[in-house]
């Protein structure tokens, strides 16, 4: 969603009285259902708005599946002392119980669908509200927003300093999800994948080692299920028609900030 980059920072821009992105957005997102879905996730855990300089930060990591979110996102997480939230891991724990959310979102996830706006607000919201509990603060959340309406609920409820929006080329994200293990022990993330493409056109060569678990962990190596080529090429699908949906929203936002300015 590179959009979202051009519409957070429009957003951030001081243009008195009022931001005309908020105004477009807020909008947007008047809905009453959405007014419900912002209030619910702003009283269990995103704080209200507040001096950047007073609170720890709040990141977005935002690209396609297999671009390497999780592995920047969790390390920086560490440095930083701030929670690194996947609504992916999210998901994925919500399929591992016996809840009876389990069987219909496997069938959603295994086909490389997106889960509902209303189960994802509802999930991520739970875990802030454990998180505040515990005393965490501030956030780098990996995988949402990813749809119009998350972004426009996230944007209604709190501030966000930074998005950083990955991107590689479709072949190489394909190699990095069918090369992706975890550790069923210990949860941690490798990848088996060795990327060597040699430059050519004018185009950089892109090298990226495999990133290979500890001994001890190398005997309890799975995958996830929908990292098989068909769910891949289905979730690639779906993310580019996302992505175009954003930016030619965004670019519709642009223009009508433009006329609001006048
Ligand atoms: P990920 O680990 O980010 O690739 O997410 C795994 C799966 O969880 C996705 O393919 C979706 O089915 C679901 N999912 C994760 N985050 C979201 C989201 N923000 N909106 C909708 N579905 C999501």
């Amino acid at each position: 969603m590179p959009a979202l980059n051009r519409l957070l920072r429009a957003g951030a821009a001081s243009r008195p009285p009022v931001s005309a992105a908020r105004w477009w957005l807020s909008s947007l997102a008047s809905s009453e259902a959405d007014a419900r879905v912002s209030e619910r996730l702003a009283r269990r855990g995103l704080p209200a708005r507040r001096d950047p300089g007073s609170r720890n930060v709040q990141w977005v990591f935002l690209g396609c599946p297999g671009v390497g979110k999780g592995t920047y996102a969790s390390r920086l997480s560490q440095l930083l002392g701030v929670p690194h939230i996947a609504t992916g891991d999210l998901v994925r724990e919500e399929l591992a119980s016996s809840g009876p959310l389990a069987q219909p979102l496997a069938d959603i996830v295994n086909q490389g669908k997106l889960v509902s706006d209303e189960i994802i607000i509802n999930l991520l919201s739970k875990r802030l509200e454990t998180g505040v509990a515990k005393g965490e603060s501030g956030f780098i959340l990996d995988g949402f927003p990813r749809t119009i309406r998350q972004a426009e609920i996230l944007e209604g409820v709190t501030d966000i300093d930074l998005v950083v929006n990955l991107k590689l080329r479709e072949d190489v994200l394909l190699a990095k999800c069918l090369g992706r293990r975890i550790c069923s022990q210990c949860g941690g993330n490798f990848n088996v994948a060795s990327i060597d493409i040699k430059g050519e056109n004018g185009r950089p060569g892109i090298f990226m080692a495999p990133l290979l678990p500890p001994a001890q962990c190398m005997t309890k190596l799975v995958t996830r299920s929908d990292d098989t080529e068909e769910v891949v090429k289905e979730r690639l699908r779906i993310y580019y028609e996302m992505n175009c949906a954003v930016s030619s929203s965004n670019l519709r936002k642009l223009n009508d900030e433009d006329e609001y300015q006048t």
